[in-house]
């Protein structure tokens, strides 16, 4: 344990954001950095308490509660507290492959369950791991790491997301020879095209891509497997194959005038935006949200992004519409610790709205109900109606128009964020992989064995729409599972 009168001497102290309106004239990251000397304080605030339950990563009423990868977090936090920040990073590394993305875009179920949490404010988990790994890049201790020795069997992952680069890269440390294939013409999945630079800069991505590289693993981009690569040379060419295609099929809104130009999903804008970012804007265009009035549909996290990213190419106005209610300040009785707690919020992007238009764009308990026409075929207003929830005849709440609350909300771009509905189809028909009533693949957790022989699954793709820290989860188990299937045996964790 670290210092035992810690959590008392020191409070709970981040590192301050950048100024919201300033932020917002560019696409560098929001985050700044605390001082040496303030990290070993907030590490110094961990109690170590005999039952870390930060680090169970266990299902709590459908949410983490913990660390979905087990992190081995009150050992760091001691580390970082005495100041041995090498062995902190080796101790981290042990359960995650790449804390660079988590220490940045994961919510942080750790903290929610943090024993500290009970009566104060948990440990800063999350902002010292990012310190450990961004010192580790700094000191240059991450360096390749190819295997001794090569089984001489190969494996095709087929997506590149946070699943598929957890899974290729322990399957490469077990000596196996591995190709990624990617669609897209970057490597990463979401990490590199869904979550904005803002969040997670894609030369970090990178870093992370050529360093696989040099340790033997074979990428290769603008490959869709069943498209352009068949699936059945696929299952002759590789010993076995890790499917990680996400959970990209985005959901719909088919109301009345949907077919209206300026209405887009939200991957749309934010896979254009980035790549149009990245080609330092040569390549292709990208939907711009300057000078108009944006509704976005949807207030989860690909929601914010794309309320962050309208408000840095200069939108006249926003409205984020959520159909749920807006959250309690502090836990529910029904939400008590160890569950994650869900409290309201204000994220980066309604911060930045906040800050220039006066208050959190969101509009709870709000849904549209047609889109309205210029007479040109395009959008310019969103009809909203107010909802509230009521039980139906089979106890289910369902959403109920509140009668006389109709408004018109100017809208020259729309951008759709209402989640995702699961792994597209085509390449999954073609291998003849099952799928499960969510059309997710059929592979149990903890197995991730489809009922292909040697085809595994992990990610979004198996579990639905998730988060990097369990596709983490599931990739680096599915490598575990597919090295055993290949072996015989498995030293992999
Ligand atoms: C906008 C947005 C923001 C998010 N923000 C956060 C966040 O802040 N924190 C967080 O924890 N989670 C966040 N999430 C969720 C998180 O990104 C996902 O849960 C995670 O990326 C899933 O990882 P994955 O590897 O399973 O799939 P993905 O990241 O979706 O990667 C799948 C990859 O497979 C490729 N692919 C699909 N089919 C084929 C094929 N046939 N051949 C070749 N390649 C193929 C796709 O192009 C894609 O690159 C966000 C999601 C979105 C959409
Ligand atoms: S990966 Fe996420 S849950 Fe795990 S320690 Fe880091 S911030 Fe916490």
């Amino acid at each position: 344990m670290g210092k035992p009168t810690g959590f008392i001497e020191y409070l709970r102290e981040l590192p301050l954001d950048r100024p919201a309106l300033e932020r917002i004239r560019d696409w560098n990251e929001f985050h700044l950095h605390l001082d040496e000397k303030k990290l070993r304080e907030q590490g110094a605030r961990c109690m170590d308490c005999g039952i870390p339950f930060c680090h169970t990563g266990t299902l709590l009423s459908g949410m983490a509660s913990g660390c979905p990868i087990n992190n081995l977090i009150p050992e760091w936090n001691d580390l970082v507290y005495r100041g041995l920040w090498r062995e902190a990073l080796d101790r981290l590394h042990k359960t995650n492959n790449f804390p660079d993305f988590t220490g940045r875009v994961c919510p942080a179920p750790c903290e929610g369950s943090c024993v500290l949490g009970i009566n104060a404010p948990p440990v800063t988990i999350k902002n010292i791991e990012c310190a450990i790994i961004d010192k580790g890049w700094d000191e240059g201790w991450v360096v390749a790491e190819p295997p001794a020795l090569r089984t001489g069997k190969k494996v095709a992952v087929i997506g590149s997301g946070p699943a598929g680069l957890c899974a290729a890269a322990q399957l490469n440390r077990a000596g196996h020879w591995v190709t990624v294939f990617e669609r897209a013409d970057r490597v990463g999945g979401l990490l590199m095209y869904g979550i904005p630079n803002m969040k997670l800069d894609k030369e970090l991505v990178q870093r992370r891509v050529d360093l696989m590289s040099k340790e033997g693993v074979t990428f290769t981009t603008g490959t869709e497997v069943g498209k352009n690569y068949p699936a059945d040379k696929l299952l002759k060419e590789f010993d076995a194959v890790v499917l990680c295609t996400g959970a990209t099929k985005p959901r719909d809104l088919p109301i009345e005038g949907r077919q209206l130009k300026g209405i887009h999903f939200a991957m749309e804008f934010l896979h254009a935006n980035t790549k149009s970012l990245l080609d330092k804007h040569q390549n292709g265009s990208f939907i711009s949200a300057k000078g108009k009035d944006v509704v976005v549909i949807g207030g989860g996290d690909t929601g914010t992004d794309c309320v962050g990213t309208s408000m840095r190419h200069g939108c006249a106005s926003l409205a984020q519409l959520e159909i749920l209610p807006r959250p309690p300040q502090d836990r529910a009785k029904d939400n008590p610790w160890p569950e994650w707690p869900k409290v309201y919020k204000l994220d980066y992007g309604q911060e930045e709205a906040a800050a220039k238009f006066g208050g959190d764009p969101r509009i709870y308990l709000t849904t549209a109900k047609e889109f309205i026409g210029d007479g040109n075929g395009n959008v310019k207003a969103v009809h909203t109606v107010q909802i509230e929830w009521q039980k139906n005849e089979k106890g289910q709440f369902v959403p109920k128009e509140v009668p006389g609350t109709a408004q018109m909300r100017p809208a020259q771009l729309v951008l759709l964020a209402m989640g995702f509905l699961g792994p597209e189809q085509p390449l999954l028909e073609q291998l003849g992989v099952e799928r499960d009533g969510r059309t997710n693949v059929k592979a149990d957790y903890n197995k991730y064995s489809t009922n292909l022989k040697g085809v595994f699954a992990a990610g979004d793709a198996r579990r639905g729409q998730s988060l990097v820290v369990w596709a983490f989860n599931e990739g680096r188990g599915a490598a575990r599972e597919c090295d055993r299937y290949l072996m015989g045996r498995t030293n992999l964790p």
